[in-house]
């Protein structure tokens, strides 16, 4: 019963409506409505100190012939000053910008000094009214009246500082017409009181409308800032938190950290397990990285599957890197899904303010820069931003520029690496491998330029490119030799490529079954759902396709199962270290195994040495490719090669 009565006590003087049945809130939500109440209050101050002030003076001239002239001149001496110091402060307060959240401390003072203000003018009817004038009884009738109505309009949305104020002086004028039984005394009572009832009354109603408004403009404002799938701050909320890190930064050099997060396969976790199993996945990353963090700190969702927070008040550039590891680990466990054990990762990028930038654009753009890179280097990867990153970004976009104009300026072109069929112990056909010849920097490596064109979709006019140039190549080469085109992931975004190569074959009239597509597995589990559709156009077209780098990437078996390909390409790796590594060795001979198993070729990518060939033959592959058989070569390093194999 006493920590109850307490708690309502508490509750009733901090101005809180829910001591009046109103619908509790938060703390939160509480000390910002108080916020809004306070606010409000001081609004009026000014105007509302000096009517006291100029209130005490009418007074005290009023009762200037009365016997308490003395008392009335002290009393007004001290509430104009009481007044104008008030009234000061509540003008320096105005110019401070309104806080977001005000303590209940905050708002007892304010009751207390209402109490205080309204016991003053209490005093008036009780110490001067009676022997008054009567043009003196009058001004205090009107001095009452007004400061009661004042007073109410003055706490209009705050009921227990209005009932402060305003009671004393009801106390007070209820004292001095009670003492004489005088019946216009009586009929003035029942006046003060009617007075007293609507004004309390409109002041509650007034003031659970002003409470309904501020929790509804609250929810709505809440909305505008969090995601609605897991609850985190959005990328208005992360914006604002910036902004306001970046203020600090300025006013008081406070240091802080922004890291980015972008998880890994979340795309695959999309397309293999369905979207609402996505959206799960994600709900469960939000609380695990939100347990990361400090209490005061939120984890906000920025994009589909991108993450960001600001660490503020960074004293150790550790603390940043400590909380990424933490980010990192927090993927260590599979997440369990509709029965399914999913496994995920998140690389990360983190800046420093101010010594990576100190303006929202370069911040987010350099962080950018440093997941980029982290991702590059693969899931879980952690990477703060290097000053070299913005000249690589600066580099790249300088390259993408180029090679918008390359294809034009005929600074491409293709060369061929061949495949050695091991039993027919001939060459069967050709990679074409695509190079550009930089006017300025020279031969730029397929590695570089092909991932830049993936991004920009570039890939898409070189692919056809590509594939129209291959052709043109089969249409001149003996018809027992087939070409294996390169072809990314972005290429099957568009449906159009289905077109680009049944045009270019038939231009150049060549039978389908001599052009092999190769893919990778990566573009099997990427985002582009089309891809396994394509795949099948492309059979039933008579088309080849081979399935590249095979061991690199994951779960590969399964596609193996779902997708007939014609042939695997086993990855270099695993053959340049077969000779050194028992495991790479049992991979190779169990692919070589699995391949002819489902009947279909085998070919091995990278082979260097006549040892590793010698081993190959022993184990049946098909074909190898490498350079011990013959490097990537231009189409008249091959005729040369061509004819004096002929002259042999
Ligand atoms: P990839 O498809 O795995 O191509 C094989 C890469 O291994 C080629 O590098 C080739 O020159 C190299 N290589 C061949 N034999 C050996 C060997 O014995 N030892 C070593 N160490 N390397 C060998 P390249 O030409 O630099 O191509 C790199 C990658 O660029 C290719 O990997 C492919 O993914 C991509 N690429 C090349 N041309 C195209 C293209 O026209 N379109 C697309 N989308 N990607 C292409
Ligand atoms: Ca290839
Ligand atoms: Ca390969």
């Amino acid at each position: 019963m006493r920590t109850y009565l307490r708690s309502y006590a508490a509750k009733l003087f901090a101005g809180d409506l829910a001591a009046f049945g109103a619908p509790p809130t938060d703390e939160a939500l509480a000390g910002h409505i108080r916020a809004e109440q306070i606010s409000l209050v001081l609004g009026y101050s000014v105007g509302i100190m000096l009517a006291n002030a100029c209130n005490a003076l009418v007074l005290a001239v009023a009762l200037w012939q009365s016997p308490d002239w003395i008392f009335a001149l002290i009393w007004a001496a001290a509430v104009i000053s009481a007044a104008t110091f008030f009234g000061l402060q509540a003008r320096g307060s105005r110019r401070v910008a309104k806080p977001e959240f005000v303590s209940r401390r905050t708002m007892y003072r304010l009751v207390r000094n209402a109490l205080a203000l309204g016991a003053t003018w209490g005093i008036v009817p009780v110490a001067f009214f009676a022997d008054a004038s009567s043009g003196g009884q009058l001004v205090i009738t009107c001095l009452c009246a007004g400061m009661l109505a004042g007073g109410a309009f003055a706490f209009a949305t705050i009921p227990i500082a209005a009932i402060a104020f305003t009671a004393p002086i009801f106390l007070g004028t209820a004292i001095c017409l009670g003492r004489d039984g005088d019946f216009v005394y009586l009929l003035m009572a029942v006046l003060v009181v009617v007075y007293g009832a609507v004004l309390l009354r409109g002041v509650f109603v007034n003031s659970l409308e002003f409470r309904r408004r501020i929790i509804a403009q609250h929810d709505a404002e809440r909305t505008v800032r969090q995601d609605p799938l897991t609850h985190l701050p959005n990328r208005v909320a992360f914006n604002e938190t910036l902004d306001g890190a970046l203020k600090r930064l300025a006013r008081s050099g406070e240091e802080f950290a922004v890291l980015l997060l972008d998880l890994d396969r979340f795309k695959e976790v999309n397309d293999r397990f369905g979207h609402p199993a996505g959206d799960e996945f994600l709900v469960q990353v939000a609380a695990r990285l939100q347990r990361c963090t400090r209490a005061a700190e939120h984890v906000a969702r920025i994009g589909g599957d991108e993450f960001a927070l600001i660490m503020s008040n960074l004293t150790r550039t550790e603390d940043a890197l400590a909380i990424a590891e933490q980010f990192v680990a927090a993927f260590a466990d599979p997440f369990l899904i509709d029965g399914y054990e999913i496994s995920g990762a998140t690389s990360v990028g983190i800046v420093l303010a101010p010594r990576d930038g100190n303006t929202p654009h370069d911040l987010l753009k350099h962080v950018d820069i440093a997941l980029y890179r982290a991702k590059k280097s693969g899931p879980g990867s952690i990477c703060f931003f290097e000053a070299d990153d913005d000249k690589s970004a600066r580099d790249r976009r300088a390259l993408q520029g180029d090679l918008e104009r390359a294809i034009e300026a005929d600074e491409l072109f293709l060369v061929y690496q061949p495949f050695l069929d091991l039993r027919k112990g001939r060459i069967t056909g050709f990679e074409a491998l695509l190079r550009w010849q930089h006017p300025v920097r020279g031969l730029i490596p397929p590695t570089v330029f092909i991932p830049i064109a993936e991004e920009s979709g570039l890939i898409h006019q070189l692919g056809e490119w590509v594939i129209r140039r291959a052709c043109t190549t089969l249409s001149r080469w003996p018809d027992d030799i087939r070409i294996a085109v390169n072809v990314s992931a972005v290429q099957f975004q568009n449906v159009g490529i289905l077109q680009t190569i049944v045009q270019a074959l038939t231009e150049a009239n060549v039978s389908p079954n001599r052009l092999e597509i190769e893919i990778t597995e990566s573009m099997l589990i990427s985002k582009y759902g089309s891809a396994p559709a394509i795949l099948n156009a492309l059979l039933e077209l008579g088309l080849t396709v081979a399935l590249d780098d095979f061991g690199t990437g994951f779960s590969s078996l399964t596609y193996l199962r779902k997708l007939p390909f014609s042939r695997i390409k086993i990855d270099q790796s695993f053959i340049r270290d077969m000779l050194t590594q028992p495991d790479c060795a049992a991979i190779v001979k169990s692919v070589i195994a699995l391949a002819q198993d489902l009947q279909i070729g085998v070919v091995a990518e990278g082979v260097e040495t006549a040892e590793q060939l010698e081993y190959l033959r022993q184990t049946s592959c098909d074909e190898v490719q490498g350079y011990l058989i013959g490097r990537p070569m231009s189409l008249s390093e091959i005729s040369t090669l061509q004819r004096s194999v002929h002259a042999a």
